[in-house]
């Protein structure tokens, strides 16, 4: 308590969601995190750059919860400022969201999408990574490993056959899961054209190598999906296996003829 209460002197605090002093997040108010996540969902359906226009699924993704209310504040809040209440708590979601997504998949490489550099340098941190680190020091990775692998940039060479490549892949690793989903050719709309090739594999010797491991991206908030398309394609150069996307909050609530959840992966059978 006593450490607390100096924190409390230092820095104070108040709920981000109802100005109550004394936390990043009431108790109340972080109860309705829990409750706004409890059921992970597919969200892919609301999302552009993530359906083709036959209504196939491109790029299948799970949210964690919609974004609202005070899972909306938490999140928006902790992408300023990186609290750590709001960091273990936004954390299990994730982890919930992940665990949801994965079924029964082993060794899965999460790869954390990159920030904007500009984003970087304003805020001292990156949220998504913050959030997967904070989960890998409790280990609620499950069987995932946090796996550092894009980075900011344009691509040196970007082959006009991967959209097909990846759609193959996709068609052809991702049936028996719980992300799975009918796939075509990446990307459609203004904003995927803007983020097309600006992410790319990190080139390093130290960077880490994912040819032919299964790989699900992680990003905070989904919109149009662009940057998560971008992201896949990204990996998918790199010779990373995707299978999927998690993110913490979907702006748009899924369809209602949408599978309605993945909580407990019922459907998963490994591979
Ligand atoms: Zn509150």
């Amino acid at each position: 308590m006593a450490g607390r209460e100096l924190l409390a002197l230092a820095a104070p605090v108040e709920c981000v969601c109802c100005g109550t002093e004394d936390f990043a997040l009431c108790g109340p108010c972080e109860r309705a995190v829990r409750i706004l996540t409890r059921t992970p969902f597919r969200a892919e359906g609301q999302a552009p750059a993530l359906m083709d226009v036959n209504g196939s699924v491109i790029l299948p993704v799970v949210a964690a919860g919609m974004y609202r209310e005070e899972l909306a504040q938490a999140v928006l809040s902790f992408k300023k400022h990186g609290q750590g209440q709001l960091g273990a708590v936004l954390s299990k979601a994730l982890g919930r969201a992940i665990s949801g997504a994965a079924g029964t998949l082993q060794g899965y490489c999460l790869i954390p999408v990159p920030t904007t550099n500009s984003a970087f340098r304003k805020r001292g941190f990156s949220p998504v990574h913050l959030l997967l680190r904070n989960l890998d020091r409790r280990g609620g990775l499950g069987a995932g490993n946090l796996t550092n692998a894009l980075r900011k940039g344009s691509a040196l060479t970007e082959g006009a056959a991967s959209n097909h490549d990846l759609s193959g892949r996709l068609r052809a690793l991702v049936p028996a899961h719980p992300l799975a989903g009918g796939q075509k050719g990446l990307g459609r709309g203004a904003r995927a054209k803007r983020v097309r090739g600006s992410m790319q594999a990190r080139l390093s010797p130290l960077a880490p190598d994912i040819r032919g491991r299964p790989c699900i991206i992680v990003d905070d908030v989904l919109t149009t999906g662009a940057t998560l398309a971008e992201a896949a394609r990204a990996v998918h150069r790199a010779g990373g296996v995707v299978m999927g996307a998690v993110v913490l909050a979907a702006t748009r609530p899924p369809d209602a003829a949408d599978p309605p959840a993945v909580h407990g992966a019922t459907a998963g059978t490994g591979g």
